[in-house]
């Protein structure tokens, strides 16, 4: 027999394949909370990425082996919706890559803080591939880490056009972010004024949480996979 707790999340998992399922114009924003079940370590943590990125320091140690972590189960359920038409866009806080390597189209993505793999032109803001080589642009301007350092202003196209698909979302799904940095965190509010539906998967709260529509405390792997795979029976597709 099932516990009380999981039956509940259960009715949770089947509203998000319903609001997916109704949703039109649905938009991801993820934090550092949906790369943490690939084995990375706690971004906030005393030496973690994010920690040393806001004391303007290089990543520590653990950068060198970057290339082998993977995505995960959570990153593999947005490419699904990619793939079956239910994701117009995602926005995303984290610079490992993994949303890259998963499968995303670049014309899906925003790196709202840049990417550890890839360089970006301090003239034309284009990015390019770190394994490239390459140290100028063909614009001539000079290509440097794309990674956006502490008080660093965030890249201009990445930042307008998240804005936009958030105000054009009516439903606006937050997957491991505390929302707490700005003005990643005006963006689930630019989607509630335009009546977008808001759910947020995250194991610690977020000062949007009275407002969400629905609300994981519970591990991303165990609630996004599942919520595809409902959607996909709704839309007659079969696995
Ligand atoms: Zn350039």
């Amino acid at each position: 027999m099932k516990h009380a707790s999981d039956k509940k999340t259960d009715q949770k998992i089947k509203g998000l394949a319903q609001y997916l399922y109704e949703s039109e114009h649905p938009v991801f924003f993820t934090g550092a909370g949906i790369s943490t079940e690939s084995g990375l370590p706690d971004f906030r943590g005393p030496n973690g990425v994010w920690t040393r990125r806001d004391k303007g320091l290089p990543p520590g140690p653990m950068a060198a082996s970057w290339d082998s972590v993977e995505p995960n189960s959570g990153h593999y359920a947005i490419v699904e919706l990619q793939k079956i038409g239910k994701l117009k866009f995602l926005i995303s806080q984290n610079v490992d890559n993994l949303h890259l390597k998963s499968g995303i189209r670049l014309e899906l993505l925003a790196e709202l803080h840049g990417n550890m793999t890839k360089l970006r032109c301090t003239r034309c803001q284009q990015t390019t591939d770190q394994v490239s080589g390459k140290r100028i642009c063909p614009c001539g301007g000079s290509l440097v880490s794309s990674v956006v350092n502490f008080g660093e202003p965030l890249p201009e196209r990445d930042l307008s056009v998240s804005f936009e698909h958030s105000q054009k979302s009516d439903l606006f799904v937050v997957v491991g972010s505390s929302l707490v940095v700005t003005p990643a965190a005006d963006m689930p509010n630019e989607a509630l004024m335009a009546g977008a539906r808001l759910v947020i998967l995250n194991q610690g709260e977020t000062p949007f949480d009275s407002q969400a529509h629905l609300r994981f405390f519970e591990p991303i792997g165990e609630v996004l996979p599942k919520a595809v795979r409902k959607l996909k029976r709704l839309m007659g597709l079969f696995e």
